[in-house]
């Protein structure tokens, strides 16, 4: 009994983040409701990197934005459940209060720095801006780390980098210049929104080599959201499948390659080419993710499962834990009542 309290709380102190039964939902001017995250629970150990993905549409993103408390409010709205970063709830913190966290505790890269940095600034002084808020360092010493920081990301020539708008790098080079931003005050957790996902595959892997060896560095925790399963294959210890704002799969990298148990998940990997394929054709999934606002009822990956039964059409599957590798299906209810 003792030893279980103790295997309790170090499991909590492991775990940098934990989302619990997050619901973010948007509202249309004509009050309809779209239920984009709905109920997603996972945690995020210290050290690790935790996939998130899915096809567009699945929840990812705002999933990741919520984390930031980034979604607009309104339209949005952070409906219930809990953001637990080292056990502090983030969304009961004022907009002040996860200003000063943002950067320093938790950083993001998003998908596309042409639109996250600022097109009338340089690229030198939107960093240095981020260390003077954050460090409390003067003007002139943000403007050196900023450089160095460019520096640290492979940037070829740093000072002319940092003299440049973002409208004069490459797509490339801009992603860089975020993740030094993203990285410029040391953050504990950095969420990657499908940051290589607007590069050609060479600079992609360059990218993603960039950010592990970082994290490594830096023992930063990582959370990254992408619909590539060969990105995650390649760098995630931990998946988390989404579908229709939910849920559908959870387990280790090696777990969810070797054994995918979601019907959702297995479609995914039959889509991805093998280098030993016979196939004439790829698979695909049938039909497409449902739009938020007429999610189906029931299990909402039924209309495109080929595996549904009658009760998946009425009744949403819970989470069922087989072994440490979860999953939302009414075909593994059963080993839930064994
Ligand atoms: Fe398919 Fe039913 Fe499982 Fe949903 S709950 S994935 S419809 S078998």
């Amino acid at each position: 009994m003792v030893n279980n309290q103790k295997n309790e709380s170090f499991a909590k102190a492991e775990r940098l983040l934990e989302v619990r039964h997050l619901r973010t939902y948007f509202y249309t001017p004509d009050k309809k409701e779209i239920p984009a995250v709905d109920d997603v629970s996972f945690s995020v150990r210290r050290g690790e990197t935790l996939c998130i993905v899915g096809e567009s549409g699945c929840g990812k993103s705002v999933t990741s934005l919520s984390v930031m408390k980034l979604v607009a409010t309104p339209p949005g709205k952070y409906v219930s459940g809990e953001i637990l970063f080292e056990g502090k709830d983030l969304l009961g913190l004022s907009q002040k209060e996860i200003r000063r966290m943002r950067c320093r505790d938790i950083a993001m890269i998003f998908q596309e720095p042409m639109t996250a940095l600022n097109p009338v600034h340089k690229i030198g002084a939107q960093i240095a801006e981020a260390l003077m808020i954050n460090e409390q360092v003067d003007k002139k010493e943000a403007h050196e780390r900023a450089i160095e920081l460019l520096a640290m990301v492979g940037v070829p020539d740093p000072a002319r980098c940092a003299a440049s708008y973002p409208h004069q790098l490459s797509g490339g080079m801009r992603q860089r210049a975020m993740i030094a931003m993203a990285f410029s005050c040391n953050p504990k957790l950095l969420l990657a929104d499908e940051p290589t996902t607007a590069l050609d595959v060479t600079v992609q892997a360059q990218i993603l080599d960039l950010i592990q060896n970082l994290k490594e560095q830096h023992g930063m925790t990582v959370v990254f959201v992408t619909h590539d399963l060969g990105i995650v294959a390649d760098i995630a210890d931990r998946v988390i499948v989404m579908y229709a704002g939910r849920v559908v799969e959870e387990a280790s990298c090696r777990e969810l390659f070797s054994n995918p148990l979601h019907p959702y998940t297995g479609g995914l990997l039959k889509c991805i080419p093998r280098i030993d394929d016979t196939r004439e054709f790829l698979d695909t999934i049938d039909g497409q993710v449902p739009i938020p606002a007429n999610f189906p009822t029931g299990c909402r990956f039924h209309p495109r499962c080929p595996h549904a039964m009658g009760i998946c059409r009425h009744s949403a599957p819970e989470p069922v834990n087989i072994e440490g590798h979860s999953v939302a299906c009414h075909l593994y209810a059963r080993k839930r009542e064994v």
